[in-house]
């Protein structure tokens, strides 16, 4: 007889990052349940996933901010019986939250701040996709330690919920449900990680549209903030009389624009969280990288994807793009120019 195990997996990151965990949440629950602590803003991403047995939600800032809601928090954490925990965010927190609910093992990466108060260390492959890299926490539960990393591609699944939304957005603008869709996300979090030329790259699709796309529509994609992004994408669309694009911005959940990708023939992105989304919908992917480079960790892993930067020295300079370019200039992202994307746009929606 098999004896399960029951994990707890701690991921209080950004939404890419609880994205890119959940190969390690489906190679773990293969031995048993696996409980997930993640933020109010990520949980709903994992609805529906078959490898998820809950998700305890972590308001650090706000609901569970301070030492009763930690307590809180871990007591939930502490409910569910796990006999280890996969310490997916590093920081201390994460880390005094697995001890205080008593979790026995608890692994996470060697170069993390909780390291001290981890059973098990494993090491930090700088040079893997990060996808892998989470992965790995669970070989050092079981299995050997890999030497080259594996292909993973993260999984979400939206249903008949999400299906529903984006068939809304769909009738909303006065088009049927199987319309071809080329999406845009212009957004990211880091100021320079935000491509400038989304407008004209609208432009030129509306008047070159890809054969394989033919009577395509556009669809920006994001969160509500990133509304006048969509507004001046439409505005050009607008100026070039073709046909009007549809702004998803603060429209749809986060499973809702997974779902709407899926449907998509393509999508144009930053070095943001669209990005992932798309390579767990396997939505090919044109990922525009200025001052991050897909080798920190994080690029698509859609099957059929380009990677675009500008070739300079400067490059990276940040983790995760800084607020304002150092150097002043911001060619990066500047210079990168619209017939470049165009072209991968025209070369991925080839049959
Ligand atoms: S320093 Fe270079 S990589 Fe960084 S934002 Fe400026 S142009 Fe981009």
């Amino acid at each position: 007889m098999v004896t399960e195990v029951v994990s707890a997996v701690l991921q209080t990151s950004f939404l890419g990052d609880m994205v890119l965990t959940t190969p390690l949440l489906e190679r773990l629950a293969r031995e048993g349940p696996v409980h997930v602590v993640a933020t109010p803003a990520n949980a709903g991403v994992l609805a529906n996933h078959p490898a998820v047995a809950s998700v305890i939600v972590f308001d650090k800032r706000r609901s569970d901010a301070g030492w009763r809601g930690f307590a809180r928090v871990a007591a939930r954490l502490r409910a569910v019986g796990a006999s280890r925990a996969f310490l997916a965010q590093g920081s201390l927190r994460t880390a005094a939250l697995a001890l205080m609910a008593r979790i026995p093992v608890r692994i996470g990466f060697d170069r993390s701040a909780g390291r001290l108060l981890y059973t098990r260390r494993v090491h930090y492959r700088a040079e893997w996709h990060h996808a892998a890299r989470l992965w790995s926490l669970a070989t050092a539960a079981d299995a050997p330690h890999s030497e080259s990393a594996p292909a993973l591609r993260p999984s979400l699944y939206p249903g008949a919920t999400e299906d529903a939304q984006v068939d809304g957005l769909l009738q909303q603008a006065g088009l049927d449900i199987d319309t071809p869709l080329i999406a845009l996300a212009p957004g990211s979090v880091w100021a320079t990680k935000r491509w400038p030329h989304y407008p004209d790259l609208a432009a030129a699709l509306l008047q070159q549209l890809p054969s394989a796309a033919a009577g395509a529509r556009l669809v920006v994609i994001g969160a509500a903030s990133d509304a006048p992004l969509a507004a001046a994408i439409a505005e050009r669309a607008h100026a070039t009389q073709g046909p009007p694009v549809i702004d998803a911005t603060g429209a749809l959940s986060l499973l809702g624009s997974a779902a709407l990708l899926a449907r998509c023939r393509v999508l144009v992105t930053n070095d943001s969280a669209p990005l992932h989304l798309a390579s767990a919908m396997n939505t090919p992917t044109v990922a525009l990288f200025g001052p991050t480079v897909p080798s920190l960790g994080f690029g698509p892993l859609a099957e059929r994807q380009a990677v675009l930067g500008v070739h300079l020295p400067c490059r990276p300079c940040h983790a995760h793009g800084p607020q304002q370019c150092p150097l002043g200039h911001w060619d990066c992202m500047r210079t990168m120019a619209p017939d470049t994307v165009l072209r991968s746009v025209h070369t991925l929606t080839q049959r």
